[in-house]
């Protein structure tokens, strides 16, 4: 398999996203197809304004007909039933072939939802390292046998679910995408994944490479649409035995009462954060941690789950500390996505971009004290610079809600249990980060945060083997590592009565 060069400079870039061509048809039964209905929705460049293409607008009919083959597909075992091993090598070829087109594959995510190209690689080498840990890891699942009395013997065995769907967001396209499919494929379940209306083009790639790993007919189905046709109508489906979902916790609500209203089907839910960040007094070279804070919320232009957009900084560092911020802050300015310096790209679509102007007009309204940003740069583009407001409250919405863009609350407190509080303090439990070198604290603090996941010292840091999931409205779900593959399957319990 041949490894295509990755492009290293803007000119490259440039020259790359002139010359792509893409799929714009739904995948079905091994075959890109139009919508039932005929219908198609704009893919557009949130840098130019370029339509990019017309996609398959999907809706319950083609749900339906997915839902089908992919039971079908299922039932014919020829992947649910065959020896793990099998599906293993099935999927350290797709995560091959996602590595020999990784450029492309970012591009396509850049192009389409202006995410810095770099972040793009970077979404890469985790989709591929989730592909690879997943189908690593499946041919190393036991069952168990119950420790029951010698008359009898138990075995708990593990099957997979039938068909999961995969409805997933558009700030981390093929990551998100590969954090759900990986684990549900290699567990042995058919999926049919509904990529976001504002990413589609990535995911069609990812389908052409998935049949060309050799993925059997029906197994893996991506069906481009909205939310509210071809995504409500597959969480109503009776074919559907999961949903994994990763996006807002509004449709997460959703979503449960669709399973409610259908089948029971299991739910995964992954939504969203307002994560707190705790800057203590006693923290080593404050100029490394606010270059950290920074980035923590303007990485992905804000659009991320887990930004730590909440940031509680000791009262007797504030001041201080928010400067430096400041400065940090300066050197994140938004840019062209396809110019490798950029460290922003742009705001994925024109609503996104008025909805967090909105929210920074309502912050200067409640009485915050905008300290940066504040303004959509003029020109072409969907562009927001680092906008921090100090002095901010937990009545302020802009303190309270999320935003999902480069814009920063700063929040002071004078102890821990303040900032404990304060932390805990939301309908969110994702994330949340603390500095400190006071070993004590950090574990005093760490226990009583109410939050999926922990940084201590860092933001954002995890690898394959580490779980990734909120508590309380955030969600309930797990990503990544063996727990999430474990989540993809069903234990059967098998008695024996022994003579
Ligand atoms: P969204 O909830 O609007 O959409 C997510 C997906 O759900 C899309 O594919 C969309 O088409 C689909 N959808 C929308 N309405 C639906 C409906 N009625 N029935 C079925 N499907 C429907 O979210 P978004 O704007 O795409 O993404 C941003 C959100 O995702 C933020 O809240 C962010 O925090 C969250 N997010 C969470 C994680 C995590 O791991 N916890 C990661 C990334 C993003």
């Amino acid at each position: 398999m041949t490894r295509k060069r990755t492009p290293s400079t803007y000119a490259d870039w440039q020259a790359m996203a002139a010359s792509l061509s893409f799929e714009t048809r739904a995948f079905v039964d091994d075959k890109f197809i139009g919508a039932d209905s005929g219908e198609t929705f704009a893919t557009v460049n949130p840098v130019t304004g370029e339509t990019l293409g017309q996609v398959a607008s999907c809706n319950a009919v083609d749900a339906e007909r997915a839902g089908k083959v992919a039971r079908e597909a299922f039932e014919c075992g020829e992947w649910s039933r065959v020896a793990p091993v099998k599906r293993k090598q099935v999927l350290l070829k797709l995560a091959e072939l996602m590595e020999a087109n990784k450029s492309e594959l970012a591009l396509l995510d850049t192009l389409d939802m202006g995410k810095p190209i770099q972040s793009s690689l970077g979404d890469m080498a985790g989709a591929i390292g989730c592909m690879r840990y997943q189908a690593e890891s499946i041919d190393k699942l036991y069952g168990e046998v119950a420790p029951t009395g010698e008359d009898s013997l138990a075995l708990v065995l593990r099957e997979p679910l039938g068909v999961v769907a995969s409805i997933v967001p558009w700030n981390f396209p093929l990551m998100m995408t590969s954090w759900k499919i990986a684990p549900a494929l290699a567990a042995g379940n058919s999926v049919i994944l509904k990529p976001s209306e504002k990413s589609p083009l990535s995911a069609l790639r990812l389908a052409e490479l998935a049949s060309e790993a050799g993925i059997p007919r029906g197994v893996f189905q991506v069906l481009p649409g909205f939310g509210h046709t071809v995504g409500k109508a597959l969480a109503l489906s009776m074919e559907v035995d999961c949903l994994a979902f990763t996006g807002s916790t509004g449709v997460g609500k959703l979503l449960m009462q669709y399973a409610g209203q259908s089948n029971l089907k299991r739910v995964y839910l992954e939504c969203g954060g307002k994560s707190p960040n705790i800057v203590f007094a006693d923290c080593k070279d404050l100029e490394r941690v606010a270059y950290h804070a920074a980035e923590a919320i303007f990485h992905n232009q804000g659009e991320v789950c887990i930004a730590g957009s909440r940031l509680l900084v000791e009262n007797s560092i504030r001041t201080t500390f928010v400067d430096k911020l400041l400065a940090a802050s300066e050197s994140m300015q938004p840019g062209d996505p396809l110019n490798p310096d950029s460290f922003m790209g742009a705001i994925v679509d024109e609503t996104q971009h008025k909805g967090i102007l909105d929210y920074i007009r309502r912050g200067v309204e409640e009485g915050a004290t905008l300290r940066a940003g504040g303004k959509a740069l003029d020109g072409n583009g969907l562009f927001i610079p680092p906008t921090v407001f100090d002095d901010v409250t937990d009545k302020m919405v802009i303190g309270r809600e999320e935003v999902f863009g480069p814009v920063l609350s700063v929040f002071g407190f004078d102890t821990d249990e303040q900032a404990i509080a304060m932390a805990n303090d939301s309908d969110y439990g994702l994330a949340a980060g603390l500095w400190s070198q006071d070993i004590d604290r950090i574990m005093r603090v760490t226990r009583r945060l109410e939050s999926g996941q922990v940084f201590v010292n860092n933001w954002a840091g995890g690898d394959q083997t580490v779980p990734f999931g909120g508590v309380k409205q955030s969600g309930n779900g797990r990503d990544k590592s063996h727990h999430s593959l474990e989540e993809y399957s069903d234990l059967k319990s098998v008695w024996f009565s022994l003579a």
